[in-house]
């Protein structure tokens, strides 16, 4: 039997190496106005990414010359455009709560007022208004719209606590008969998330973004499906598509919904 070199790196090892960044600075496209972050790492391959603020940025493998990096540039400028113009059409503003601020609910638009009420009352959703008790003191700007925004914090965690939970338990019931196996979600945490729209762990713990509580139900639900199925399948591979396939026939599409839902309402 072949025995591994103790010093043959191990795949996981490799891809960790893999983004070690050896070189990074901020250049321009020479003979345009395009500048980006450039940047060398143990990668194989040239990479190119548009971020949602419109950046630019380049990996490049150690020792490929510049000369290369930029004609690879040159030839995807229309690329680069068209994604620059795809975010700029579909970012949102980042809209803190406060009063007569629009937050949304299951996509459903409700306006922030603030209310007098005794302690430990609860929010309510009275008509198109979202009642949030807050002891706001008056004459205190400031600290009267911190209190708002711990005020709406408090009441966006308490709805994605009830709302997500309740639906994930359906969700994971429905898996598992689908499925017909016994794997199930062991704990919910629900915390606010920049990045992601939820996680879940080896051992079945499930992370969802309070955020999610603004989406319309389908895109709730698609999160949710994505998070059950990596409960079977841990990666992005081809058997984890074909399971989240066989819950949601529409995947594809509701992941392109979310994906501008991102961009139009950024957290
Ligand atoms: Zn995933």
């Amino acid at each position: 039997m072949a025995a591994l070199s103790p010093s043959a790196p191990s795949r996981r090892s490799r891809r960790k190496s893999d983004r070690r960044i050896v070189e990074e600075k901020q250049l321009t496209l020479p003979g345009t106005d395009l500048d980006f972050l450039f940047q060398r790492d143990g990668c194989r391959s040239l990479r190119m990414t548009v971020k949602a603020d419109g950046s630019v940025r380049v990996r490049a493998p150690a020792g490929l010359p510049m000369s290369r990096v930029f004609s690879f540039m040159r030839a995807r400028l229309t690329w680069i455009q068209e994604k620059r113009t795809f975010f700029a059409a579909h970012r949102g503003p980042c809209v803190p709560a406060r009063d007569g601020a629009t937050t949304l609910y299951l996509a459903r638009p409700f306006t922030i007022r603030p209310v007098p009420a005794p302690k430990n009352a609860m929010a309510r959703l009275v008509g198109h208004v979202l009642e949030l008790p807050c002891r706001c003191r008056g004459g205190d700007a400031e600290a009267d719209a911190k209190a708002l925004e711990r005020a709406f914090r408090r009441w966006q965690k308490n709805m994605a606590h009830l709302v997500l939970g309740r639906r994930l338990s359906r969700m994971d019931r429905l898996t598992r008969s689908v499925f017909n196996d016994d794997r199930h979600v062991s704990s919910l945490v629900v915390r606010s998330l920049k990045r992601r729209w939820g996680s879940c762990s080896a051992r079945g713990e499930i992370t969802l973004a309070v955020q999610l509580i603004a989406m319309p139900l389908p895109l709730i639900d698609y999160v949710l499906c994505h998070e059950l199925c990596h409960l079977r399948v841990m990666n992005h591979g081809p058997r984890f598509h074909a399971l989240l396939h066989t819950l949601l026939p529409d995947a594809k599409k509701r992941e392109q919904l979310i994906h501008i839902w991102g961009l139009e309402h950024p957290r």
